[in-house]
């Protein structure tokens, strides 16, 4: 019988098994005869178990670079000598995940030559993983990267590598070019990505339109969601053409607006309440030939999302509500700057910029930023504030005045 009896059963049925493709890796390379082989035997014990068997490894250093690969090393090693160490590589994808096959040959053929074989395209990042090697092949993987061009990802407490959606070359929702965004902000801070500065791992992500396709507001510290200052279009030839091929625009499209902005004015959809569009994108996502974004375009700037550590899942809070991205993008770059410089003076270690801005509050933020409160940024007025008073008038009170009756 086999020794791995549960990983032989997730071969079976029509999809790509992982197992069948260690088991191959095990044929076909040297480097993974033993490590194959203890890879399936570790995890059916983990099965057996009920717990995983990778000791939490940190970083492993390659000359120049503080982090990008990920130490992993085995609980059991003299059980699992192949697995004693079996490290994880990131490797920074190109912006939008556009290859040619020559690239991705090319990439392919350097982790042949030194490591498992066995990649994931794409880890949750954005980057490019490589999943398995020796502590010994680390530095030729690095050296064989670079001289053709390529870049090892970021890990530990640093800039994680930024990543955004397809953008513009793909996607008429675009409201900026998130493509030559991220890697115009990948080059520029490549310190922060390669040398880990900060207190704890930080994230930018970047999306064309609220659609919010690389999840920017759940998954990163700083989130840049394209957006518009001006109205929506609306070509109302082009609803009509909805309507005569049988769509309900009443029901499927205006009555779920969720702020109302948007009605049916004599057989004519209307934007009644303009002040009002949240830019969510709903009426634009079902009738894309008839209602377009506007053409003043940019990007509202959020704080703080991470997943859960600490207090559980937090989404990201607006900072500023519009902000023009066009290169080279100085006005983005100050505030970031700005605000990773306040987080590092006064983050704890393992701190995220959100748990900072709950531990001292959002107006001790918004002070540093000398950014003004907006009432929408108090959670819950009176029983706690968000934003707390001070005796000396904050920037932005008469703003506030309009607001307390
Ligand atoms: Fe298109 Fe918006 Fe998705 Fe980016 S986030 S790919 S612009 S729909
Ligand atoms: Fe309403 Fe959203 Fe369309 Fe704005 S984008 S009008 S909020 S459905």
């Amino acid at each position: 019988m086999s020794e791995t009896p549960m990983m032989d059963e997730l071969e079976k049925g029509p999809w790509p098994s992982f197992v069948t493709q260690i088991k191959r890796a095990g044929e076909s390379k040297a480097l993974m005869a033993e490590s194959s082989k203890d890879l399936l035997r570790q995890q059916e014990t983990a099965f057996t178990e009920k717990q995983g068997l990778w000791k939490h490894g940190g970083i492993v250093g390659v000359k120049g670079y503080g982090g990008g690969v990920i130490g992993r090393y085995h609980m059991r090693p003299e059980d699992y000598p192949g697995l004693e160490h079996f490290h994880t590589m990131r490797i920074n994808h190109p912006c939008g995940w556009f290859y040619t096959t020559d690239k991705l040959r090319e990439v392919c053929d350097i982790w042949d030559k030194h490591g498992s074989g066995l990649t994931n395209f794409h880890g949750s990042t954005g980057d490019i993983i490589f999943l398995g090697t020796n502590t010994e092949h680390l530095q030729p993987i690095a050296d064989d990267l670079s001289e053709k061009g390529w870049d090892i990802g970021s890990s530990g407490s640093a800039l994680r590598t930024p990543t955004g959606c397809v953008g513009p070359a793909r996607c008429e929702y675009a409201c900026f070019d998130t493509l030559d965004f991220i890697h115009d902000v990948t080059n520029t801070f490549q310190d922060e990505l390669h040398r880990p500065p900060f207190p704890y791992k930080t994230k930018i992500k970047a999306s064309g339109c609220c659609n919010d396709c690389v999840a920017a507001m759940g998954r990163s510290d700083t989130a840049v969601i394209g957006t518009w200052r001006d109205e929506l279009r609306i070509d109302n030839d082009a609803v009509k053409e909805y309507m005569d091929s049988g769509m309900d625009v009443q029901s499927l499209v205006v009555d779920n607006c969720p702020t109302d902005a948007i009605e049916m004015v004599n057989g004519k959809l209307e934007l009644v309440r303009a002040e009002d569009c949240t830019r969510c994108m709903h009426c634009i996502n079902m009738m894309p030939k008839a209602v377009r974004p506007g053409v003043n375009k940019g990007a509202t700037i959020l704080c703080g999302a991470k997943a859960p550590v600490l207090h559980g899942a937090v989404l990201s809070t607006v900072i500023i509500p519009f902000m023009k991205m066009e290169p080279p993008y100085t006005e983005f770059k100050e505030y970031w700057e700005k605000a990773m410089d306040w987080w590092d003076e006064n983050g704890k270690v393992r701190e995220r910029i959100s748990e900072l801005i709950d531990r001292v509050g959002l107006d001790t933020f918004l002070k540093h930023m000398e950014i003004k409160p907006v009432p929408q940024m108090v959670k819950t007025p009176r029983a706690n504030p968000y934003i707390f008073w001070r005796e000396e008038a904050p920037p932005g009170l008469d703003e506030f005045k309009k607001y307390i009756h």
